[in-house]
């Protein structure tokens, strides 16, 4: 069983001893991402980088990556596939020799 493996049946796990399946709908596990990663911009709101707190980084994005593999799971997506896939397209997207050392959006370049 790889590590990730591992997580999500850690994750379930966690999640049925609860009895919390029956709230975990797509659009509620996309909202909650979508809060955690509020949470985590939270914690650089009005500090310079320097000044956030690691551990609370640390807890917030471990939260959009729980929410996130808790949708991977629900839909039965093989993570490392499309993670895998995603890079591709946006390699296709950014083509070095146009997005090296730019940080322009893709329709930009
Ligand atoms: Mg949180």
């Amino acid at each position: 069983m790889s590590d990730l493996e591992q997580v999500i049946e850690e994750l379930i796990r966690f999640r049925n001893e609860r009895d919390w399946e029956q709230f975990h709908n797509s659009k509620d596990l996309a909202i909650a991402i979508s809060i955690e990663a509020n949470e985590l911009l939270e914690q650089f709101l009005w500090k310079k980088e320097e000044g956030a707190d690691r551990e609370r980084i640390k807890e917030e994005l471990a939260d959009v990556f729980l929410f996130g593999l808790l949708l991977v799971h629900k839909h039965g997506f093989d993570l490392k596939e499309i993670l895998l896939e995603k890079i591709r397209i946006n390699a296709e997207k950014y083509p070095v020799s146009k997005s090296k050392g730019s940080a322009k959006k893709y329709d930009q370049l």
